[in-house]
Order: structure tokens, then C-alpha cells, then sequence
């Protein structure tokens, strides 16, 4: 049989980690699973080598080769210039897409949530996350908020692959198109559109306050959630907590050619070398990893024997209930007695059911290319006079006097304050000044189009003045509309 092995690369972790991963191990063991594991280091002991990002290059020829990886949870040592192994892998292997079931197990796991059983889809590579951040003024940092339509619609359209896969029968999409509207907006349409393609699909849209709020009380009313990279990260915690335990729950990281499993929690040093952790987080990945690797059978055989241990009220500690649970099992016990349940179906708990198949959805909508015309810049002035008036730095920019731009007025953090101003908005160091292209036609009021050369000439004028540019962000009307944030919301 070993010719048919599947090679696969495994990290033992820090903390908790080699004890779940043992106890992993010994299950796809048991349950014979068709796997040939290659270890690799990654974590604590390789940051404290040096090594900023946590992986050495040998680790990444393992992942590059196998593109398989079932990770144990690491220590992030602290202090600074220790860079998060997560993001680094999930972007360095295209990993786009998080997948998170939270699921309650009710009567045998304490939950406030019976009937809790959705899975949360989170995009896992744009968004706040790609990282670009700049310290602009001595006030003011940014964040840049990246969302792409090819991106947008990858992982819309996992998500409606998904569902159709695991019989999931609606998907709530959670954005904040109301503010963002164009980064939220863009991410919102891409599901809407990829959601023809699913018409047994129901669909519905939260904003992601009241639905984050919905997850904490009432998570039973969703089934698969789709949402942004930020969003997600903070409404799966959400969704793990209230289900019971972050010990049981694992989560997959999947992208068009590999894919990293792993649980939810982290090395919970606190109880590391105590042999007392819950290896189910880490089992529940390794089940959606047999899933995705194809060997669906033993993947259910492991998920119902999980169940039915669960349900026979072997329990490790951290969900053991005196009264209710019948044994407190160590990790090791624990998945020996998982090992033991392989064949046995739950009773109480519903059975699981995978359909086999890796889910590869790259398929893209085509759009023609878009007329983009240039018709005003926005330049960003770190500007720190006494008093700091708007009034007197809108003064000064209305002197400029160039031929293709006609200043429009300041904001500050996004607030309008010149020429319309209260005294009440706070303004830091940091300024937007607006400028927008004059009309070529006789009418005034039609937006014109400007050059790169019209930018520099009006860079130099402001230079000219003495002002700090520190940065600008081209201002465009594309296919005919206007494609930027208005100054007045
Ligand atoms: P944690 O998830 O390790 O622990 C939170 C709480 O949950 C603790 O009380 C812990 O004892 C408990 N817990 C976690 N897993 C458990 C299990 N399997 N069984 C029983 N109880 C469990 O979070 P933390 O304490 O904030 O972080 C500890 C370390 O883990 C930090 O260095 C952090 O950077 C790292 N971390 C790593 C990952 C990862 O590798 N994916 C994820 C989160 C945190």
C-alpha cells in the first residue's frame, strides 16, 4: 500500500503542540490513514535563531513539495520583529481561503447554543491584512484596506462551492458596505454576482456589527458565513468561544495548489507537559485535511468516532463536567479512546457525511478592460502650523494658480473642513487637499481629465509653497463613473 501514500508536512509546534500532535497521529494511525508525514521545525526555537519569520528554507521545500501541511499551534515569543508565521505561510502559498465549521455538542459539550452548526469562510489575504502600513506624520499612521475583484470573487465563489458540497442550504455575506462602499461594495458585488451561478443557494447580506452581535446570541439562526479578512478573524473567535470550547474546533487554510490545517487555539503554554490538552482542534483539522486530500471514508470514520467519544462522556478537562461526564481523559487517553470508538457511529450527535473532493474554484467572471481617466488628485500634507486652521492652510492652497487642476477643499481624517468648516472637528497634522482637473468643455461644472504631467506641475506648485506631500492617490472617473470617495460622504 505505501506506493499510495499521500506525503504530507507536519510541524509538532510549540507548547501544547507535540502532545495534540501525537494524539493526532495516533488516531490517522489507527484509522489507517494513507499518509507519509515529513517533520519539519517551525516556531519558537527557529525565531529564536534568528530567523524573523519563524521557517527556514528547508521547511519551505517540504511545504513547496508536499503542499500538504498539518501545523500545531506555535509560540509567537514577545516583543517586536517577530513577524506571524500564519500570515507569512498563508500568503507565501496563496492560501485564500479559511475555513472555519463551529459547531456546538449539545448535551454532551456545555454550550448556550444547541443548535449552533455554521461555517465561517473568511478571506485570508487581502483586506488590512496584506500589511502595508505607513507612519505618515508624527500624528497620524495608516493602514492600507486592499480588496480585489479577482479575490473578492475566489473566495465568494468557495464559499458557494462549499455550501453546494456539504449540503449547507444559505450563506450570510458580512461586510460594512455602508461606510466602505467601495472596498465593502466591491467584495458584496462579487458575491452577488458568483451567486447566480448557486440559484439553490439562499443568500443574505449583514452588516457586520449586527451580525457579529447575531453570532454572540443567537448563532443558530446561520449556516455558512462569508466575510473579509479582518471581519473574519474577529467573528470566528467569536463563533469558536460561543460554541463551547476553542479546544475542539480546526480550521483549514486553502488555496488553488496547497492547503495548511490546523486548530484554531494556540499553544496554551500554561497547560503545556501536563498531557491534559483536548487534541481535537488539531484532529478536526487533520479531518478536514483527509477530506481534502480525498481519503473521505477514514475522514468519517475519525469525525464519527471523535462523536461518539464525545458523547460517551470521555472528556478531557477542558470541557469535563463533574455529573455530566463520565471520565476526565489525559490527550493520550483521550485519542486512544477515539481509536477505540473507529466504526462506532454517534447516536445522539449527527453523523457526518463528506463528499470527496478538494474544492479548486479559480474560475474568474472576465471583464473588459475599463476606460479609466484621470480627473483629480487628492495630496496629503503633513502640516503642523501653530493653531493648525484650516483656514489658513485652505488660504494657502487657493493661491496656487495652474492651468489644469482647480483646488476643491481640505478634509481631515475624512472630515470636510474648508471651505465648510465647524469649529467643533479636531484636526491633527495630517491634511487631504482635492483637486480636481478643470472643465474642458464650456460648461464649467463637467469634470475634465488631466495627465501625470499636469500631477507633477501641480506637485511642484505645492512644493513651491513649501508644504510636506506625503503622499497622493490619484482621483479617477472609470467607465463613466466617479471612482473615489466623496469629501462630503
Ligand atoms: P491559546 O489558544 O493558546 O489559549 C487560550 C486559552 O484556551 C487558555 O486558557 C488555554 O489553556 C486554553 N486552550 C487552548 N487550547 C486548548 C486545548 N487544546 N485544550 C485545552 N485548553 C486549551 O491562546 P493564547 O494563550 O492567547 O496564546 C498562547 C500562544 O499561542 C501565544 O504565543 C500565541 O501567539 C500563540 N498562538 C498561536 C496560534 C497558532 O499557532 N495558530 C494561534 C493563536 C495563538
Amino acid at each position: 500500500m505505501s506506493h499510495n501514500l499521500t506525503p504530507i508536512t507536519i510541524a509538532h509546534g510549540d507548547g501544547i503542540g507535540p502532545e495534540i500532535m501525537a494524539a493526532t497521529l495516533h488516531v490517522l494511525d489507527k484509522a489507517g490513514a494513507q499518509l507519509k508525514y515529513e517533520a519539519i521545525e517551525i516556531g519558537e526555537k527557529v525565531y529564536k535563531k534568528g530567523v524573523p519569520t519563524g521557517i527556514e528554507p528547508s521547511a519551505w521545500e517540504s511545504l513547496r513539495r508536499t503542499r500538504i501541511f498539518l501545523k500545531a499551534p506555535i509560540t509567537t515569543p514577545q516583543g517586536g520583529g517577530y513577524k506571524s508565521l500564519n500570515v507569512t505561510i498563508r500568503k507565501a502559498l496563496g492560501l485564500y481561503a479559511n475555513v472555519r465549521p463551529c459547531v456546538s455538542y449539545h448535551p454532551f459539550v456545555r454550550t448556550q447554543h444547541p443548535g449552533m452548526d455554521l461555517v465561517i469562510i473568511r478571506e485570508n489575504e487581502e483586506d488590512t491584512y496584506a500589511g502595508i502600513e505607513y507612519q505618515q506624520t508624527d500624528e497620524v499612521a495608516q493602514c492600507l484596506k486592499l480588496i480585489s475583484r479577482p479575490g473578492s470573487e475566489r473566495i465568494a465563489r468557495y464559499a458557494f462551492a462549499y455550501a453546494r458540497q456539504n449540503n449547507r442550504k444559505k450563506i450570510t455575506c458580512m461586510v460594512k458596505d455602508n461606510i466602505m462602499k467601495m472596498t465593502d461594495g466591491l467584495f458584496y458585488e462579487a458575491f452577488l454576482r458568483i451567486a447566480q451561478d448557486y440559484p439553490e443557494i439562499i443568500i443574505e447580506r449583514q452588516i457586520i456589527d449586527i451580525g457579529a452581535a447575531h453570532i454572540a446570541d443567537s448563532p443558530e439562526r446561520f449556516d455558512v458565513i462569508l466575510t473579509e479578512n479582518l471581519y473574519g478573524d474577529i467573528i470566528s473567535d467569536i463563533a469558536a468561544q460561543v460554541a463551547g470550547s476553542v479546544g475542539l474546533a480546526g480550521s483549514a487554510n486553502i488555496g488553488a495548489t496547497c492547503a495548511m490545517f490546523e486548530a484554531i487555539h494556540g499553544s496554551a503554554p500554561m497547560i503545556a507537559g501536563q498531557g491534559v490538552a483536548n487534541p481535537s482542534a488539531l484532529l478536526q483539522a487533520a479531518v478536514m485535511m483527509l477530506v481534502h486530500v480525498g481519503q473521505t471514508s477514514i475522514a468519517e470514520n475519525i469525525q464519527n468516532a471523535l462523536l461518539a467519544t464525545l458523547e460517551a462522556g470521555l472528556h478531557t478537562q477542558d470541557i469535563f463536567v463533574e455529573g455530566k461526564s463520565k471520565q476526565r481523559l489525559g490527550t493520550q487517553s483521550f485519542a486512544e479512546s477515539v481509536a477505540q470508538h473507529l466504526g462506532t457511529q454517534p447516536t445522539t450527535l449527527k453523523p457526518v457525511h463528506f463528499k470527496p473532493g478538494n474544492l479548486q474554484t479559480t474560475a474568474l467572471t472576465a471583464f473588459p478592460r475599463a476606460k479609466k481617466e484621470l480627473v483629480g488628485i487628492d495630496i496629503f500634507l503633513h502640516w503642523d502650523e501653530a493653531h493648525r486652521t484650516p483656514q489658513a492652510l485652505g488660504n494657502l492652497l487657493e493661491a496656487i494658480n495652474i492651468r489644469a487642476f482647480q483646488f476643491e477643499g481640505l478634509t481631515n481624517r475624512g472630515a470636510e473642513v474648508y471651505p465648510q468648516s465647524f469649529p467643533e472637528t479636531f484636526c491633527t497634522d495630517h491634511w487631504r487637499a482635492r483637486f480636481i482637473a478643470k472643465s474642458r468643455t464650456a460648461n464649467a461644472e463637467d469634470i475634465g481629465f488631466s495627465t501625470h504631467s499636469d500631477v507633477i506641475a501641480l506637485l511642484e506648485a505645492i512644493q513651491r509653497l513649501g508644504l510636506d506631500f506625503i503622499k497622493t492617490e490619484n482621483l479617477y472617473r472609470i467607465n463613466g463613473k466617479l471612482a473615489y470617495s466623496t469629501t462630503t460622504g
